[in-house]
């Protein structure tokens, strides 16, 4: 088949309303646009996951998802991580414990091999980890001190949903998501790799993507001084 032959798919027949309910014009379709459409959920119905992370992490029943959900699309983090985030939400990440109801592993964390690796374990409480998050603390609350907020805690809550509310939810949850992504890739090098790097050469990796994101930051139409000190404190 010819260049010329290739079938074509025209986008026209798609109508893309906005949250005003008006058609968005074709040229001003743009991917973070559509996914914030799919993201946002209009029904009032809790989902199973929903329901799931109101036990795990003892909820009110009336807890609001809305913003949860569309955290990792507002967070400033890497394609994989926000991709990371919202498998992680729908609780599709394949931990030891996951595998040991298939019948495929003995349950316990590849890090620590003393708890059982489940998700509040394996990215807030594995002893194994605390390295991340205390770079990633002492990332985010040397700037938001800098600028005169308070500091900022990291609880199971914060970790697994995200951080809110706060005026720099999206800066938090940056290095919320690209955190729990590194612990990932982190825990899968320990578990797959023939000689596994340590944790060291891991947050050195997270620390530099960090900077990467928020160097760009620091050039962009939305500026914003946090973005400045956050890169000088990588
Ligand atoms: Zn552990």
């Amino acid at each position: 088949m010819s260049v010329d032959e290739r079938p074509t798919m025209s986008i026209s027949f798609l109508k893309v309303l906005d949250v005003y309910g008006k058609f968005i014009k074709y040229n001003k379709l743009r991917s973070k646009l559509i996914l914030s459409q799919l993201y946002c959920r209009n029904n009032q119905t809790k989902l199973h996951t929903e329901s799931r992370w109101e036990e795990r992490l003892g909820l009110e029943s009336n807890f609001k998802w809305q913003h949860i959900w569309k955290n990792g699309l507002d967070s400033y983090a890497s394609i994989k991580a926000k991709n990371f985030q919202w498998k992680f939400l729908y609780n599709a990440i394949f931990t030891e414990h996951r595998l040991s109801l298939m019948g495929l592993s003995n349950g316990l964390c590849i890090l620590c091999k003393t708890h059982h690796e489940n998700l509040i374990h394996l990215f807030c409480d594995c002893e194994k980890v605390k390295p991340f998050w205390e770079e990633a603390n002492r990332i985010i609350n040397r700037a938001l001190n800098a600028i005169g907020y308070p500091s900022v805690t990291f609880s199971a809550q914060n970790i697994a949903l995200g951080y809110n509310p706060h005026k720099f939810s999206n800066v938090i949850n940056t290095l919320i998501f690209e955190t729990k992504w590194y612990i990932w890739k982190y825990r899968n090098d320990t578990k797959f790799s023939i000689r596994p790097l340590q944790i060291q050469s891991f947050v050195f990796f997270l620390k530099a993507d960090l900077k990467n994101i928020f160097s760009h930051k620091c050039h962009g139409e939305e500026s914003n001084e946090i973005f400045q000190y956050i890169k000088d404190g990588i």
